[in-house]
């Protein structure tokens, strides 16, 4: 089986993490600080944060941003459960803001609208999390000029969008954000294993989050009320969490860090190339907006419905018993039981889902071959004849 994706694990990545476990630090030593440090380089940032997961990274983000219950944060219908829960584990409320049809991120003018009957019904959000779907940027500069007319803040879920650029930067800058997250799932750019990373320009939220991912607890002397009691003495001034990533998990993300440019030219020619053969059969191949370098996460294509006998399950199906592991991102997040019990519905947001109904993931990933790809294609176009 083609999987739809796949972590590509070197020699040097096994070395990096062998060495660690014969050293005297598995957690907690200073293979984290290193990773973070290269993190904030690479991405021009000032702070980096290591967490145990994405999902982690956002419910800190939401956190230092005094999201709690009443407060309200938007986010894309059409990204990872995670994206939305964040903001339910902090007690506050979530909406959503439908996508754009041609790049499947947050639309501008559908947020635009949004704001606006929001302002006049009292409701505006304290945070809006767009999600730079496939590892396309959303169109940053757009949502922060509106954060700054109504006033929101902003946490970009970069999940899929480690090397990516947007407007001469790289996702991560911080540029037009107030925190950034990424992930380090097998899945993503590169890998901990499991694991995540919060980025700030900010030096408060990057203290709070730096604290709250370690049990809200503190030894830094500005902050705490006594000074003098020992050197074992700690204080807890907020409930945190044990958020933490290893040092071994850091030492294979600073190791797989030290080839993203790499992977991320790699799947930027594999998508290409996916282009160029895909021109002749009615699939709509992924559009780019011409800020938005992307780093290739995933490449989604869509049927052209009207142009096939089929549907999208028989394509899917037969995809599958040909060895390819196509897969579908995402269930638009609104319809899934869980949030149609807090009273969404379906038709809530119909680009969405229409764009779901449609959608195909084809594999993509680092080791992928253009060769994979003639047979992914080749088998494509036998599956939109039956
Ligand atoms: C993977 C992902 C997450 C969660 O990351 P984990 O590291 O798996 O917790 C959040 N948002 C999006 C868009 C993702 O793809």
């Amino acid at each position: 089986m083609i999987p739809y994706a796949k972590q590509s694990i070197s020699k040097e990545d096994i070395k990096a993490v062998s060495d660690v476990l014969a050293s005297d630090f598995i957690t907690q030593g200073n293979i984290v600080p290193q990773f973070e440090q290269a993190i904030a380089d690479y991405c021009g940032v000032t702070y980096a944060i290591a967490v145990s997961h994405g999902t982690a990274a956002l419910h800190l983000a939401c956190l230092a941003l005094g999201v709690t219950e009443g407060d309200r944060v938007w986010t894309s219908p059409n990204t990872f459960v995670a994206s939305a829960n964040c903001a339910l584990y902090c007690g506050a409320s979530i909406d959503f803001v439908d996508i754009d049809p041609l790049t499947y991120n947050m639309s501008i003018k559908a947020l635009e609208e949004k704001l606006l009957w929001a302002k006049n019904h009292q409701c505006l959000p304290k945070v809006i999390i767009p999600v730079h779907f496939s590892g396309q940027s959303c169109l940053m500069a757009e949502i922060k000029r509106l954060s700054e007319h109504y006033g929101f803040a902003i946490i970009e879920d970069a999940a899929h969008a480690l090397g990516a650029d947007y407007a001469g930067q790289k996702v991560g800058s911080c540029q037009y954000c107030d925190i950034a997250i990424f992930s380090f799932h097998p899945a993503k750019m590169i890998t901990t294993g499991e694991g995540g990373l919060v980025v700030t320009k900010n030096k408060n939220l990057a203290q709070n989050i730096k604290q709250l991912r370690s049990h809200g607890v503190t030894k830094n002397s500005e902050q705490m009320t006594q000074t003098s009691v020992g050197d074992w003495y700690y204080e807890q001034h907020n409930l945190g969490f044990n958020y933490r990533l290893t040092d071994i998990q850091a030492a294979l993300g600073l190791s797989q860090l030290s080839r993203l440019d790499a992977f991320v030219a790699k799947r930027r020619a594999l998508a290409n190339y996916y282009n160029e053969q895909l021109t002749s059969l009615p699939v709509i191949t992924p559009q780019q907006s011409d800020k938005a370098y992307s780093c290739w996460h995933l490449y989604v294509i869509r049927l052209d419905l009207s142009q096939i006998k089929g549907t999208r399950k028989a394509v899917f199906s037969y995809l599958r018993e040909q060895g390819i592991g196509v897969h579908v991102h995402y269930i638009p997040v609104h319809t899934q039981p869980y949030f149609q019990a807090l009273g969404f519905a379906e038709g809530d947001f119909p680009r969405s889902e229409a764009y779901y109904q449609s959608a195909i993931t084809l594999p993509l990933f680092v080791d992928l071959t253009t060769s994979d790809i003639d047979y992914i294609v080749r088998s494509l176009a036998s599956a939109l004849q039956c």
